[in-house]
């Protein structure tokens, strides 16, 4: 266990006084795990620790702040200070969950319970990190790479923490964690597989094998690697897309282009823009399965080659051209969807394609498919479920939580960050993990993942839903924390609110 002298600050935990044994020993009731927590130690979560027989919640209490009023300045994101305590204007302060800590069992009042006035109207915010046994994230890997076959199993350190879901649109999928991972399989694989989140979540890199498939290195915000190649670009589109977007730029300087892609390779002279810009057929033959005029499926097989395909000479995937319509001297540019791989050729006597060096005419095109493809990054979305139990820490009648959010009377956010509340039942929310601020995730060792979640709405409808009233405090009541500016792409938390009121 960490010594708790190594943590400089700590928040307001205000839990009641636990009960000291006699060897200075105190129990932490803030999830299921009770640990004893020995004098200047922290329990086995490293989130609290006993501090001269007092349970403090050893992280920070972060308070956001507004950064941009009306002429002022961005204040970068990330920089901290200390907060002195004093008042300003309460809708500059919005209060998070992080380092607020954890109430159980799930029927006490949330940690935090703050006031506030918004323009005029009285506000609350409901704050708590939350544990949740059930949580996993979705991962969006932009590469054209294949990274193993959908469904396979993702694996971190040999441990099965998730699978390949559907790709879409240039980008690899992968949907880890979730409660058959974090509870219904052995011991081992819950805990790597709450490490494994717990790291993308914090945006940490993490190493993942995909049977059948790849190595990845998956880093929230980061490009992708894949078997040890850092991806650089996410493709301008599929084949067909790029023969589209590019058509006109080709006329006069190719005869005949193919944009090699594992989902749809395009080929000009056959495809609608090739036809409305009058290019003439070239006798090209494809191997794979024709979808409509110019677009084809599965020329090859998913790999590392050139556009997501198993190739490494273009040539590969083409049959021999027609002789009644080819002719010697065709000048043919084959390129992938982020041009990161292209060959030229021209047709010799017998029609068999000779390479030849990129003519100046065409460089320009292949570094515009380049320059069009923006940097391939992986993005992390973690899920996480309010609806169920963690309610009860803001209503006694905890389906009228459900219904406000629903209503959109009830604004929530996790860390301050926006989030998508899912359609149906529950209040099941995606929030990308790179709009929190650092470190917002923790854990326990239930296995679970703890996460901040706040819930913003009026007083008045917080005292109609059954709200914890005793519990309201003013944000002046609030004495430790350390402010972070709001990052400007972030909405400003109660702007749902005041937007509302103003279209009333
Ligand atoms: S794991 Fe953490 S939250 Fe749970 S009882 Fe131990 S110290 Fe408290």
């Amino acid at each position: 266990m960490p010594s708790y002298s190594e943590f400089s600050a700590h928040s307001e935990f205000e839990a009641p006084a636990p009960a000291v044994s006699a060897d200075g020993k105190i129990r932490c009731d803030a999830c299921p795990v009770m640990c004893y927590i020995k004098p200047g130690l922290a329990g086995a979560c490293d989130r609290y620790a006993n501090d001269n027989g007092t349970l403090v919640r050893v992280d920070p209490h972060i308070l956001l702040e507004r950064t941009v009023s009306e002429g002022g300045d961005l204040v970068p994101f990330g920089g901290t200070k200390g907060w002195d305590g004093s008042l300003v204007p309460n809708p500059e302060k919005f209060v998070t969950a992080i380092g607020a800590g954890t109430t159980y069992p799930d029927y006490k009042p949330a940690p935090f319970i703050v006031s506030s006035e918004v323009e005029g109207v009285d506000m609350v915010t409901v704050v708590t990190e939350g544990i949740f046994s059930y949580c996993g994230v979705k991962v969006k890997i932009d590469t054209d790479r294949f990274v193993g076959p959908e469904q396979s199993t993702v694996r971190v350190n040999g441990e099965a923490v998730g699978h390949v879901t559907t790709g879409e649109y240039g980008s690899q999928m992968l949907s880890l964690g979730g409660v058959h991972h974090l509870t219904g399989g052995s011991k081992k694989e819950g805990r790597v597989t709450c490490d494994a989140l717990l790291d993308l979540c914090n945006r940490k890199p993490v190493e993942m094998t995909v049977d059948g498939g790849a190595t990845l290195v998956i880093e929230a915000g980061k490009a992708p690697v894949v078997n040890g190649q850092l991806e650089q670009r996410m493709r301008v589109g599929c084949g067909s897309a790029t023969i589209g977007i590019f058509a006109r730029q080709w006329l006069g300087k190719a005869d005949e282009v193919v944009v090699v892609d594992d989902h749809i390779t395009g080929v000009l002279s056959e495809h609608q823009a090739g036809k409305l810009l009058d290019i003439p057929d070239t006798g090209i033959k494809l191997k794979g399965r024709r979808s409509t005029p110019g677009r084809y499926f599965q020329v090859a097989e998913p790999g590392t080659g050139w556009g997501g395909t198993n190739i490494d000479d273009p040539l590969a995937i083409l049959g021999p051209f027609d002789p009644k319509t080819a002719w010697p001297g065709l000048r043919l540019l084959m390129v992938s969807t982020t041009g990161e791989h292209h060959g030229y050729y021209e047709l010799d006597e017998a029609l068999q394609p000779v390479r030849r060096d990129l003519p100046g005419a065409l460089v320009e095109s292949v570094e515009r498919i380049a320059e069009n493809c923006e940097p391939a990054l992986s993005t992390v979305l973690f899920i996480g479920g309010a609806g169920g139990s963690l309610r009860a820490g803001v209503t006694e009648n905890p389906v009228r939580l459900t219904r406000s959010v629903k209503d959109a009377l009830t604004y929530v956010t996790c860390g301050g960050a926006p989030v998508y509340v899912w359609p149906g039942g529950g209040i099941t929310f995606m929030v990308d993990v790179t709009r929190l601020p650092d470190n917002a995730f923790g854990y326990v060792p239930t296995p679970a993942l703890v996460a901040p979640i706040e819930f913003t709405l009026r007083l008045d409808d917080y005292e109609a839903m059954g709200g914890h009233m005793g519990h309201v405090r003013p944000l002046s009541s609030l004495r430790q924390g350390v402010d972070l500016a709001q990052r400007a792409d972030n909405p400003w938390p109660f702007a749902p609110h005041a937007a509302r009121r103003s279209h009333g």
